[in-house]
């Protein structure tokens, strides 16, 4: 993808604190970080998101998400680490490249709003019926 922003990290062509790096991933400082640490990891190869993203390039981000948690942990001391991945614009994904944010969170940090919503039983009806819904539209 010429234009994808993220794709222009990987290829070096536009700058970027490297964190870790494998033949399938790339993981780098986020330049607007929601705290200090906060870590992007991408696949080298092009997927705009969880739809599109191949097994293996997700196996490998997940695993190198593991390797770099416990660096995250080991350099910063955090009292824990939210992962947060966006799909869709209509979920606020803004770079269509698909990426897991590492956001460590440390003690005082104001709240992560979509770790902190109200919990509010549902319809057990709805939540049956949707569930099945999704369970036979598996493919
Ligand atoms: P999204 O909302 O798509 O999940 O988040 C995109 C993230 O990419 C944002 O946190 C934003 O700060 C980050 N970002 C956008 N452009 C750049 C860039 O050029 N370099 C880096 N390091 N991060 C970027
Ligand atoms: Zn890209």
């Amino acid at each position: 993808m010429d234009e994808c922003i993220f794709c222009k990290i990987v290829k070096g062509e536009i700058p970027s604190f490297k964190v870790y790096e494998d033949e399938k991933v790339f993981a780098f400082g986020d330049i607007n970080p929601i705290s200090p640490g906060h870590t992007l990891i991408i696949p080298k190869r092009h997927a705009q998101d969880l739809w599109e993203i191949s097994g293996d390039d997700l196996t490998a981000i997940h695993l190198a998400s593991k390797k770099i948690i416990k660096a995250i942990q080991d350099a910063l001391q955090p009292s824990g680490v939210a992962c947060v991945q966006l799909n869709g614009p209509g979920a606020n994904q803004v770079v269509l490249h698909y990426h897991l944010h590492l956001v460590p969170r440390l003690a005082g940090d104001p709240e992560l709003p979509v770790a902190t919503w109200e919990l509010k039983e549902g319809d057990m009806d709805e939540v049956r019926e949707i569930a099945g819904k999704i369970a036979a539209a598996i493919k």
